[in-house]
């Protein structure tokens, strides 16, 4: 069983929220502090950056058991890794034991970086892999032909992690306004450009040219 699907086993046991309430007890208040105040700090991207680069107004609760297999079990990978020291990160080197907000993303996995970074995620615009569904791996023909990515995210602790599907995948990942729980995502509900929003990597990307840091 690999790290991933432990944590998903771990996850998706119905006293899931009862063992998080156990750890949360034991574990020192500082380290508690930490990962709350790094948790809200990734909430509050992930909300903003819904609003502003997908279009979206509000952010939907949704649980493990109802993020598709492939968005959880990737997510949990690049997350597992990157508690192992296993990473590839930015050359900040968000550490998991000074917990922040960290990006990864479906298109590129087992890469973390910090919330400056996200560039380092980013796909050629327009590019083959720019509109290749992160579900099902199919290559979109593109927006201008009625078939582009929906760009999503989910958030998970600190981590936000991108996604983007196509147009039948995304249809298939439907998310009720349950339960509060560990995991939040925002999708935007039409596909715009040629391809994956890339909010934050865009405006590095502007900045570049006179010489980033
Ligand atoms: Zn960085
Ligand atoms: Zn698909």
């Amino acid at each position: 069983m690999t790290p991933a699907l432990a944590l998903e086993a771990v996850m998706t046991h119905p006293r899931y929220g009862e063992l998080i309430e156990q750890l949360r007890a034991l574990a020192p208040t500082h380290v508690v502090d930490q990962v709350d105040a790094a948790t809200a700090d990734a909430l509050h991207i992930t909300t903003t950056t819904g609003r502003h680069a997908l279009g979206v107004d509000h952010v939907t609760p949704t649980t493990v058991e109802q993020t598709p297999g492939w968005l959880r079990l990737g997510l949990l990978d690049t997350f597992t890794a990157w508690l192992a020291g296993k990473a590839s990160t930015c050359r900040h080197a968000p550490d998991p034991h000074r917990p922040q907000p960290v990006i990864a993303a479906a298109w590129r996995p087992g890469v973390i970086t910090c919330g400056q970074c996200i560039h380092l995620t980013a796909l050629p615009r327009g590019s083959d892999r720019d509109r290749t569904c992160d579900a099902c791996g199919r290559v979109c023909a593109g927006v201008e032909h009625g078939d582009g990515i929906y760009p999503g995210m989910v958030q998970f602790g600190p981590l936000i992690y991108h996604y983007g599907t196509c147009g039948d995948c995304r249809s298939a990942f439907t998310t009720d306004t349950g339960p509060t729980s560990a995991t939040e995502s925002a999708q935007q509900r039409q596909p715009r450009g040629a391809g994956r929003v890339r909010p934050r990597g865009q405006r590095g990307r502007g900045r570049g040219k006179g010489g980033r840091r």
